[in-house]
Order: structure tokens, then sequence, then C-alpha cells
């Protein structure tokens, strides 16, 4: 039985960040809007597999670890006894449950329709949705919703390969890992990427014998290099053990027991754990989006221009589904600007600059320029560093490896590119991104009175720093 259609000025496919930002300024600018997501707990991976757990689970192991106050002379709490999965996933369960309920509180608050089931195109104006057994309304199982926009914020999931036996084995991908009913003793991560290594570190800081597999032979290239080397020599010091250049031949594994690999140079590897970070597809396969005539490239991605209209011109996506960067933090800028654009919003303005935040152990982060990508458009430039360990509040947190590398360009000293690694990077590099948003550079810095101790205060020592280099 199916109810009648449902008409809207915005249906947006998925609730995690993009589609959830996408939802609330489209009700703020009191448009009619509905939501669909084939998960009852809303907030797509950024709230239920992603962002929030897996950032819950590096605080909760670098507490249970004693990590963080290791380096602090006379105080070591580290590692008071053995983690259990308990200890590890229950904070994380309850920062996600109250995620989960803010969404949907909020969605309410501002009247936006939910509906709970799976979303197909069957039109270019309409969507149907197979709706969840308990959701369907007058015993409907399915309702057809039209819209003038529709937004596609599907997001992605975890590629597996075929040459690794999932199922009831100990190889997890990042989904799954959240199901780990004992931390291993020892862990192989297939892919040097963003949640390859940010896992790699999280079970590292638990005690775990860490190996990461990599085709490659540099750590997240799109870092600056500096950064990428210094973050690798990091994590081999905490005890990560790089397996460059290297692929996969076979894997072998059965239920509860260890999982053996064997690589490409002839070498073989037994881990009681396998977590494969090989990448992610875009969840696009069941939106038929044929019936739309919105196009797909590789993996499932939909490809759009600056305003994040796809092929057809009402249809919009944002989000992981759309590739590269596939950060929530960019999910929701990349929302916003979609619908503002759909809706004819004027006061909602892209955000010109988004940075990276990578949650490995040390922290990474960096927002515009790199030195490579100044070289490649031949930009003459200075650098500008401040190490955390001569830094008070680096000192007294113990970081000694962190630091702030600043890229000015020469004749300006406006700033172009700002690179920290070491602890709180990813709250630090913010002060960067306003001051490069409102056009400051090395002078405001050095004009500027920063509190004593903080990490703020590297801005002033690295600004000195390059003036110090462009005089020289
Ligand atoms: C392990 C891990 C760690 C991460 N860490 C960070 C981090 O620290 N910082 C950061 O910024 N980002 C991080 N990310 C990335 C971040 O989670 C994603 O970029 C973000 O969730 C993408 O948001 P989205 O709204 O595009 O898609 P999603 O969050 O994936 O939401 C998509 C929603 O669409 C629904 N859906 C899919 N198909 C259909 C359909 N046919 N019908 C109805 N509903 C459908 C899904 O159920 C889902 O709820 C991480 C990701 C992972 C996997």
């Amino acid at each position: 039985m199916s109810n009648p259609t449902k008409k809207y000025d915005l249906v947006v496919i998925g609730g995690g960040p993009a589609g959830f930002t996408a939802a609330s300024v489209a009700a703020a600018a009191h448009k009619s809007v509905a939501l669909i997501d084939s998960h009852r707990e809303l907030g797509g991976a950024g709230i239920n597999t992603g962002t929030v757990p897996s950032k819950t689970l590096r605080e909760t192991a670098l507490a249970l670890s004693g990590l963080r106050s290791r380096s602090l002379y006379g105080v070591d709490l580290s590692l008071r006894r053995e983690v259990t999965v308990a200890d590890f996933l229950g904070h994380e369960q309850h920062v996600k449950a109250g995620f989960n309920a803010m969404i949907s509180e909020r969605l309410q608050s501002r009247k936006t329709d939910v509906y709970f089931g799976n979303a197909a195109f069957t039109d270019p104006h309409t969507v149907k949705v197979a709706l969840h057994p308990e959701d369907g309304q007058a015993g409907a199982e399915e309702i057809v919703l039209q819209a003038e926009h529709i937004l596609i914020a599907t997001g992605s999931s975890p590629v597996r390969p075929a040459l690794f036996p999932f199922g009831d084995t100990e190889i997890y991908d990042s989904d799954t890992i959240l199901k780990l009913d004992r931390i291993p003793k020892t862990l192989a991560v297939i892919g040097a990427g963003v949640i390859g290594s940010e896992y790699g570190c999280t079970f590292a800081a638990l005690g775990a014998k860490v190996h990461i597999i990599d085709g490659r032979d540099i750590l997240l290239p799109f870092l600056d290099d500096e950064i990428s080397k210094g973050l690798a020599a990091a994590l081999e010091r905490s005890g990560i053990t790089f397996h460059w250049k290297e692929k996969v031949e076979a894997c072998a594994a059965e239920a509860s027991s260890a999982v053996t690999l064997k690589l490409s140079s002839g070498a073989s590897l037994t881990v009681d754990a396998l977590l494969v970070a090989a990448g992610r597809q875009s969840n696009t396969e069941a939106l038929n989006l044929a019936a739309a005539g919105v196009a797909t490239g590789q993996r499932g991605v939909i490809t759009v221009d600056k305003n994040y209209q796809t092929n057809v011109a009402h249809i919009y996506a944002a989000g992981d589904v759309i590739g590269f960067p596939a950060l929530a933090s960019t999910s929701i800028a990349q929302a916003r600007c979609a619908v503002g654009h759909a809706l004819g919003l004027e006061s909602v303005t892209p955000s010109p600059l988004l940075p990276n935040g990578i949650y490995t152990i040390p922290e990474v982060s960096m927002v515009g320029e790199t030195e490579e990508s100044l070289q490649k458009k031949g930009i003459d430039y200075v650098v500008g560093r401040a190490k955390y360990s001569e830094n008070a509040r680096g000192q007294i947190i113990g970081d000694v490896d962190g630091f702030l590398k600043l890229l000015f360009d020469r004749q300006e000293m406006k700033l172009l590119g700002v690179h920290v690694l070491g602890e709180l990077a990813t709250e630090v590099v913010h002060i960067g991104l306003i001051t490069m948003m409102s056009g400051g550079g090395a002078h405001l810095f050095a004009e500027a009175c920063f509190n004593i101790p903080t990490l703020g205060m590297l801005y002033k020592s690295a600004a000195l720093d390059a003036i110090q280099n462009a005089a020289a």
C-alpha cells in the first residue's frame, strides 16, 4: 500500500553531516524540507561509524593508556591496567547515542519531515522511499516525495577487496572495527591513508604492535612533505612498523584465529587482527540515478560543479558521495553552499578555505598551500617555524616533537599556508585559518599579544622566525 505523493521545496537523501546541515539551513529559511535516511540512528558515518566514534576511541585510548602523561617529568600513569573492550567501546557508545538523540530533536524542532527507509529516484523530481516496517505511516510500505530541488548526501562505505575473507574472521573494516570483542595484541592495517593511520595510532596507544602496509612509500602525500616525513618518524617512534611499497598477495584467516598475510616482497606476517582501510566507495548504487539522469564516475563518485550541482541542474550532491576530501567538516561546508545556491539564500556564502585535520598520535592539521604547491605555482615564499619544545605550553604538556610551520608570500608576508604537527594541532590550525581568511600575515602575529602559556603563542614565534628569514 502506498501514500499519496508529498511535495517539498527540498528533499535531502542522507542524514549524515551533509544531509543534516542541508535540512537545517533550508528549514531555517522557512522552506519545506524532507530528510530520508536508511538508518534510524541519524548522523551517518560522521556520528555512527566515522568521525565521532574514531575520535572518541582515540581519546579513550589516550586516557586509558596514560600516553599523554608519559613525557611529563616524574609522572608515569602509563598502562595502569589491561584495557578491556568494555572500557574501550563504552564511552564511544554513550557519545554516539547523545548525538543521535540531539540530531533527531533538532530536526523535529525545525519541522523537518524525517523518513526512515531506502530512497531511490523514479524520475528527476521524484524519490520513492521504501519505509522501515515500523515507519510505515497508516500501514504504508513506501512513500513518494517530490521536490523542486534534491540534495544527494548518501555518503560512502568502506571498500572490501575480494582478497580478504571478511565475515566470521578477525578481519575488519572501519565500520566493523567498532564491534571488536577483544583488543588485539598485534594488528595489521592495510592502507596508510587517514583512516588506517588514525586507527593504527589508536591501537598502538593501547599497546598493540601495529603494522601498516601500503603500496606507496609516502605517508599522506597531500600533506606538506616536511610534515608527512615528521609524522611518519613520530609514528615509527611510537612503535608502528610501516611496510612501504608492499601489496598483499594472499590473506588466510579462520574464525577466531590469527590472520596471515603474504606480501609482494615474499615476506609473511601473522597478526591477531587485520583492519582493511583500502579506500571508500560512494553510496550511489541503490539510488537508481539513471532514472534522474545523474552521472557518476569511478567508485560511484558523483561529479559536481563549484555550486555542488550535478549534471542535472536541480539535483545537488555534497559530502563523501562527491569524493575527496571526504571529511565531516568539508561535507558540512559543501552542503551549506549547495542549499544556499539551490534556494537562492544570499546570506549563505561558501567557505573559502577548507582545513584538513588528521587525528593520528600526534595530531596533524593544515590549511592552504604546502611548500610543494607553492613551488609548483612559482610563488616566492618564506617559511617560519616554531617548536613546541621551545613554547611554554608545549613544554608543560610534554610535547617535545611538535612544531608549527607557516608559509608567507615573500613580498607582503601574507599567510599562505599553515601546518601543525603535535598535540591539539587540529585546534591550533584555526588561528591560521581565520588569519588567512582575513588576509593577515606575519606582521599581524608579530603585533598581537598572546596569552602565555599557550600553543597560540607558536604563531608569534613562527612569524618572527619568518620575518628574520625574509631579512636574511
Ligand atoms: C573511521 C573514520 C574516521 C573519520 N574521521 C573524521 C574526522 O576526524 N574528521 C572529519 O571531518 N571527518 C572524518 N571522517 C569522515 C566523515 O565521517 C565523513 O566525511 C562524513 O560522515 C560524510 O558525511 P556525509 O553526510 O557526506 O555522509 P555520511 O555521514 O556517510 O551519511 C550518509 C547517510 O546517508 C544514508 N544513506 C545512504 N544511502 C541511502 C539511501 N539510498 N536512502 C536513504 N539513506 C541513505 C546513510 O544511512 C547515512 O546515514 C571519518 C570517517 C571514517 C570512516
